[in-house]
């Protein structure tokens, strides 16, 4: 596949990146050496950019898949298989983590915590985790200052912010030390925010044009609204993939059909009909982004929805009927598909 330049980081990463979020603990939570089969697999299928963050507690999925050992399919119905690595699978692939640390010293530690855990001296990306408002920045001046002191001792190559928030991508552009942007966004708008109220698809797609013209790399997240879209995949991959200022798309990938289809996508395999099965996937809460307004509990008819005892949203899956119209009542983009 072939690889772009990230901004003006130096960094060149495929069009398509694998969030490892996916196998991970809080969503999938798939056995090590299972994750790790599906990240080695994205590997050999040429994908370079990996996304993680500390919060996701995935690094051992990308510590164990950069060891040397061939690929071992569960079936062998790929055309691409069990071909022995020559040298550890992710020596050339690109690392963006992220800390939701909110001073200098929880930064510094999440960084140290991630070169130890992924054996690298320098973490090619790393990135302050949701800034949720642009006021937010402030109140973490000392995290991001930890970036800047990392970056310049070389322990990390380019570092930024991830964000849902329109007013978070718009700070990014005026952020003089600011190398890359991870910000949301999806054909149907869900999830992004600006300030206090509901943002708009147009103003962050501006807000990613105006970041990417100021050098800065973008690379897009939650092109399928948290699996809510992914039954128009070719409409919700065509949208952000093509946006102006993106240079890649980072999908969550729990499985070894989910890496095919989007190789195949960005390789121009997929017949422009494409749709996916989603029949198994299951309607959840990010326990992490809930933020217990109850609009999810108010949309579904189903009453398949309640707030428990910690204010955070839960599902029934005996009365859930996956119909997915609490997603797009969700304001954060707290209600999940997989
Ligand atoms: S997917 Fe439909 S049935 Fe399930 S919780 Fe959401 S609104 Fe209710
Ligand atoms: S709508 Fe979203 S944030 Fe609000 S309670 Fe439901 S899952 Fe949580």
């Amino acid at each position: 596949m072939e690889t772009r330049a990230l901004g003006n980081t130096g960094i060149r990463v495929t069009p398509v990146g694998m969030g490892v979020l996916t196998v991970g603990r809080t969503q999938l939570a798939l056995p090590v050496e299972d994750g790790a089969r599906i990240v080695r697999y994205a590997a050999e299928r040429s994908i370079n950019f990996f996304d993680t963050a500390e919060y996701y507690e995935t690094y051992p999925y990308i510590a164990r898949a950069a060891e040397c050992r061939p690929y071992n399919p569960p079936s062998r119905t790929q055309a691409s298989v069990g071909a022995a690595f020559s040298r550890p699978p992710l020596d050339d692939a690109v690392i963006s983590s992220k800390s939701l640390a909110p001073d200098h010293a929880g930064m510094t530690r999440a960084i140290e915590d991630c070169r130890a855990a992924l054996s690298r001296d320098v973490i090619d990306i790393f990135l302050l985790h949701e800034i949720r408002q642009a006021p937010d920045f402030e109140n973490r001046a000392g995290a991001w200052q930890a970036l800047v002191d990392a970056k310049a001792k070389g322990m990390v190559r380019a570092i930024g912010l991830s964000t849902h928030h329109v007013d978070g991508a718009r700070l990014a552009a005026a952020l003089p030390d600011l190398d890359v942007l991870f910000p949301l966004i999806n054909h149907r708008g869900l999830g992004i925010r600006d300030g206090d109220a509901p943002g708009s698809k147009e103003a962050m797609a501006a807000a990613i044009r105006a970041a990417s013209g100021a050098g800065i790399g973008v690379f897009a997240m939650k092109a399928f609204g948290g699996g809510n879209l992914a039954a128009d995949y070719m409409t919700a991959l065509g949208y952000v993939s093509t946006l102006s200022g993106v240079t890649s798309t980072m999908i969550g990938m729990g499985c070894e059909k989910d890496v095919d289809d989007a190789v195949d996508y960005f390789e121009g395999r997929l017949a422009p009909d494409y749709r996916p099965d989603v029949s198994l996937k299951k309607m959840r809460v990010d326990r992490g982004d809930c933020e217990g307004c109850g609009a999810c509990v108010q949309r579904c008819t189903s009453e398949a929805i309640r707030i428990d005892a910690e204010g955070i949203a839960v599902i029934d899956h005996e009365k859930c009927i996956t119909c997915g119209y609490c997603a797009y009542a969700c304001p954060v983009r707290a209600l999940i598909l997989y």
